[in-house]
């Protein structure tokens, strides 16, 4: 595997790779890499893609400074990770490189409130800060095939809209979340669980599967006000929200019947930790399990 932790040498080699026909995919993290990540790459391998990832903790995405501090940082056997993935290309870069200081890398899109809602109310100013490190990371690496995960569903939404109305030639694939054997969504955070808190993680998984599979036979309203019960029961645990919401628009919905493509968002607190995690209910019109 290539490191680069310079732009132009980064820009100049992939440069030449693309002149010889090869199809790049781009898998960005922020590092702390698990199996989830390793999805991403194993996805762009599997379309025979030039596979290039990047780790960069973008400091513009964190609302609070502690959290951005207390990010794990573990590139040694994240490098492994990658190699042992088959990851072609890994882009490191310092800030200094993602964002020179002569450099206009603000964006100013419409993200239609999107950026606002679910965890946008819990975090000011994410979005935005997400955005301008995907936006700039694209136009580095320019890669035909962008690879995020569905555990941040609402970011690869934003992403998505972004693309579209930026006109960005780069197509966006969704890859599942990959869990752990007892049904806890991979995260880099997870390491911070306290061995009670992990214990209790993966009930907010098992209250989505519960609520996927309830949906076909139980009302909406139903099935959100039990997921959201079950939550609350549990006095280690703040819910943050829980929202069964249009998986295009990201707005709330009233009935099953009001989308074809609907999905349950929710994020708790367990300590100081903020697990997310989500489910689709309904895809393409069909119900899924
Ligand atoms: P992060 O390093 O947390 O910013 O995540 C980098 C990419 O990995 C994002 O596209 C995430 O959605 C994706 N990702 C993180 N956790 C998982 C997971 N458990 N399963 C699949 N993809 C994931």
């Amino acid at each position: 595997m290539y490191i680069f932790k310079k732009t132009a040498d980064i820009q100049q080699y992939l440069q030449r790779l693309r002149s010889e026909g090869n199809i790049i995919g781009f898998a960005p993290t922020m590092g702390a890499l698990h199996a989830g990540h390793v999805s991403l790459i194993q996805a762009a391998k599997q379309r025979g893609n030039t596979t290039v990832s990047s780790i960069f903790v973008n400091p513009t995405q964190f609302d609070n400074k502690t959290d951005l501090d207390k990010y794990p940082r573990t590139l040694d056997t994240d490098i492994q990770l990658l190699e042992a993935a088959g990851c072609d290309i890994l882009f490191a870069p310092d800030v200094s490189e993602v964002y020179p200081p002569d450099l206009q890398t603000n964006l100013s899109i419409d993200l239609q409130g999107m950026d606002n809602r679910l965890e946008g109310s819990f975090r000011p100013g994410h979005f935005q800060g997400m955005i301008q490190v995907v936006k700039r990371l694209l136009d580095i690496v320019q890669p035909q095939y962008l690879y995020m995960g569905q555990k941040d569903f609402q970011q690869q939404r934003i992403v998505q809209h972004m693309i579209t109305q930026l006109q960005l030639p780069v197509q966006l694939v969704r890859c599942p979340i990959i869990r752990e054997p007892d049904g806890l969504a991979m995260s880099s955070r997870n390491v911070h669980l306290k061995p009670d808190e992990r214990l209790l993680a993966p009930t907010l998984s098992k209250v989505l599967f519960e609520a996927r599979s309830n949906a076909p036979t139980t009302t909406l309203q139903t099935v959100k006000q039990q997921a959201i019960t079950a939550l609350q029961q549990i006095p280690q645990l703040t819910l943050d929200y829980l929202e069964v919401i249009d998986g295009n628009t990201l707005q709330p919905l009233n009935e099953w019947t009001d989308s074809d493509f609907i999905v349950i968002c929710t994020t708790v607190r367990l300590g100081f930790i903020r697990l997310l995690d989500n489910v689709i209910v309904k895809e393409h019109g069909n119900w899924c399990q």
